[in-house]
């Protein structure tokens, strides 16, 4: 537009030089004259008047422009004093800490939540300043591995122990990652500090007593098998002495003493039934599982074997779906399923005894399952008949029992990393499931 100004400009001159006078020629040409020096000079209006409404309009055109580029830095000026509200929110707000550093690791910004932690000014804890709240040693190997972070461009994430100016020690979760430039170079890291103390302290006591709690079961384990085993010798003492005494004094034995001398002698069965279980109970994981893929299928027949007179005696039915091949300490397993059976077929009700075997898989577990038709069991007592010596039935002659089965059966169960768990009703059956792990 402005060329088309100058065009015009350089065409009609704006000071046209002065007409001489009088001026020459016939009245006539003097009119013509005057008329083409009129219509020039209405001309020159013209164009004056156009190029004017141009000026006016790129006046306006540059107004609109610098009202616009006005707006918009109000707009970007309110987005940035936004982002940095949000930014100071982030870092003064939030339970931890902010940091950025330059590419050597240098520290160059902490939000306050972390300056607090340690007690210094943010000029105090610049560069490796925040580091004098480390031991020595750890403030080296700090300085070490920002060498490699910052060499490797490796994210960080590590834990220190941090001790402010009254000593008192904290630890802190540090994670960072770098910030990079288009080619690919390390500009600076950001990251974040944690303060992880409480967690901390909770695990370290959470350790100590899975600590204690694992010498007084090994210790408990130790004092059980040694016990049983060395009470079975004056156990089988007593035993022998009673039936010695049976014997030799058949004829001149009344019946009170007669009847006090098979007492002994069914405690002292009793009581090594007693030792046997608590052996068997104290000997499981005691050395480690010999875990081997066993075939369920042979371990149960081997224990329906060893019940056949039992079965045989109640007319118990026994069946099992097709059973698979589990990873498993095969003596365990076997102990595993003639205990449970064993309580399906003693447990029975009014009916001979009919138990079923199943097994199905999730994707991280088998789940078996002994579904018996026995007198059930009260869905009150589910937690305390895994305990040891917990019985529900008093009556010795009907349900003989020492309460250390379905113990043995939990211990054997977690032992291999699974669970063991049951649904019932009493009148109802039982069915007990567990779960073992699969490889
Ligand atoms: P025990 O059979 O020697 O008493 P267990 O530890 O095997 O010891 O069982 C604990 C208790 O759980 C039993 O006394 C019994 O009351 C109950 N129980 C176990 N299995 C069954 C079952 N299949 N049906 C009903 N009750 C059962």
């Amino acid at each position: 537009m402005s060329s088309s100004r100058e065009d015009t400009q350089s065409k009609l001159p704006l000071k046209p030089s002065s007409p001489p006078y009088p001026p020459a020629g016939t009245p006539g040409e003097i009119l013509d004259r005057r008329q083409a020096e009129t219509a020039e000079l209405r001309q020159r209006l013209a164009h004056a008047d156009q190029s004017l409404h141009q000026s006016q309009a790129e006046l306006r055109e540059a107004h609109q422009r610098l009202h616009e580029a006005l707006a918009n830095l109000a707009r970007t000026e309110t987005r940035l004093r936004e982002t940095e509200q949000r930014f100071r929110l982030i870092g003064e707000e939030i339970p931890f800490g902010i940091w950025i550093s330059d590419p050597r690791g240098a520290l160059e910004y902490a939000s306050p939540s972390f300056l607090e932690l340690i007690r210094m000014t943010l000029d105090e804890a610049r560069g490796f300043g925040w580091t004098r709240r480390l031991a020595p040693e750890l403030a080296r190997l700090v300085r070490q591995q920002w060498e490699h972070h910052a060499r490797s461009g490796q994210e960080l994430e590590t834990e220190y122990s941090i001790r402010d100016p009254e000593g008192r020690q904290r630890t802190v979760l540090t994670r960072g990652k770098p910030v990079r430039n288009k080619p690919g170079e390390i500009t600076s890291w950001v990251g974040i500090h944690l303060d992880i103390t409480a967690r901390k302290r909770m695990e370290m006591s959470l350790a100590e007593h899975v600590r204690k709690l694992s010498r007084s079961n090994a210790e408990l384990e130790q004092f059980a098998s040694v016990v049983s085993h060395d009470l079975r010798a004056p156990l089988t003492s007593i035993g022998g002495c009673a039936q010695l005494l049976k014997e030799t004094l058949r004829d001149r034995l009344d019946a009170d003493a007669s009847e006090l001398l098979d007492n002994i002698q069914s405690s002292v069965e009793h009581m090594g039934r007693l030792i046997k279980s608590l052996l068997a109970y104290a000997r499981v994981g005691k050395n480690g599982l010999k875990l081997a893929e066993c075939p369920t299928e042979r371990v149960l027949a081997g224990v329906l074997m060893d019940l056949r007179a039992a079965l045989t005696e109640t007319g118990a039915r026994i069946t099992h779906d097709p059973l698979p091949i589990v990873q498993a300490d095969e003596t365990l397993l076997g102990q595993l399923f003639q205990n449970l059976l064993e309580n399906a077929i003693k447990y029975r009700s009014e009916s001979p005894p009919v138990v079923h075997i199943s097994a199905k898989h999730t994707e991280r577990h088998w789940m078996f399952s002994v579904k018996d038709n026995g007198i059930g069991i009260d869905p009150q007592h589910f937690e305390k008949i895994f305990q040891i010596f917990q019985r529900l039935h008093r009556d010795e002659s009907r349900y003989p029992g020492l309460g250390v089965g379905l113990a043995t059966c939990k211990k054997i169960v977690e032992e291999h990393g699974g669970q063991i768990w049951l649904e019932s009703m009493p009148g109802g059956g039982s069915v007990f499931h567990f779960s073992l792990p699969r490889p």
